[in-house]
């Protein structure tokens, strides 16, 4: 029986696609992160979402069960989506780097950035994610994740809130706080900045039900 092309506008195959990326993800030894990983985290959520969110990498708890943005980042995240009637269904989320970044101390592993080398060892595997998604607008969360995906210049607190051309990725790309940097303020200046994140979120929201009115551009 000849083999079945895929076709990347039927949904089901988007997801078979993801898996078997995943897969391969899940193997994979390109950069030294390889060695103290529990496992990847490849990302979760609709593979037909419109809206895709791409964080930094994992930490602990993401490297210990597998799924992007869980504990208190994550559930600080959730509040911001559903603020703007949005959930996890609604969207995809993944993460710049696959395996968490840490440094052995004694028995303990801390959490650190990955480097800019791990970065770009990772890129190929968000690309190729990110091409079977083919969202319309991605959220990209963080620092580490504009300087990966907008500019490697990029300064978040200067630039975030700003919509870009997508280029290869999606129609249109923006920068978000990370959560896990809002959490580290408390009082009004956490108020302030978590405001400012379910702000960007319902920015991103009418994003997509604007790029969805605009025709798709043909290849011929
Ligand atoms: Fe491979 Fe990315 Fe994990 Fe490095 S971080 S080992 S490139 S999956």
């Amino acid at each position: 029986m000849a083999e079945q092309t895929p076709d990347p506008d039927v949904g089901q195959t988007h997801a078979d696609s993801l898996e078997a990326l995943a897969a391969r993800v899940a193997v994979c030894t390109r950069c030294p992160l390889a060695a103290t990983r529990t496992q990847t985290v490849f990302g979760e959520g609709n593979p037909d979402a419109p809206l895709v969110i791409v964080g930094e990498g994992p930490g602990e708890q993401e490297d210990q069960t597998g799924r992007p943005f869980v504990g208190r980042a994550g559930m600080l995240l959730d509040e911001c989506l559903l603020a703007n009637g949005i959930t996890r269904r609604h969207v995809y989320i993944c993460n710049a780097v696959k395996c968490r970044a840490c440094i052995i101390e004694g028995r303990r592993a801390r959490n650190r950035p990955p480097t800019p080398d791990e970065m770009a060892a990772c890129y190929p595997w968000l690309t190729e994610q990110l091409g079977i998604l083919r969202p319309l607008v991605i959220l990209s969360v963080g620092a580490p994740s504009a300087k990966t995906l907008i500019d490697p210049a990029f300064q978040i607190m200067r630039q975030r809130g700003q919509w870009r051309d997508g280029g290869a990725h999606c129609r249109h790309i923006m920068a978000v706080l990370h959560p896990a940097f809002i959490l580290r303020h408390g009082g009004e200046e956490f108020e302030r900045l978590r405001q400012t994140l379910i702000d960007d979120i319902g920015s991103a929201r009418r994003k997509v039900i604007e790029a969805k009115k605009q025709p798709q551009p043909a290849l011929f």
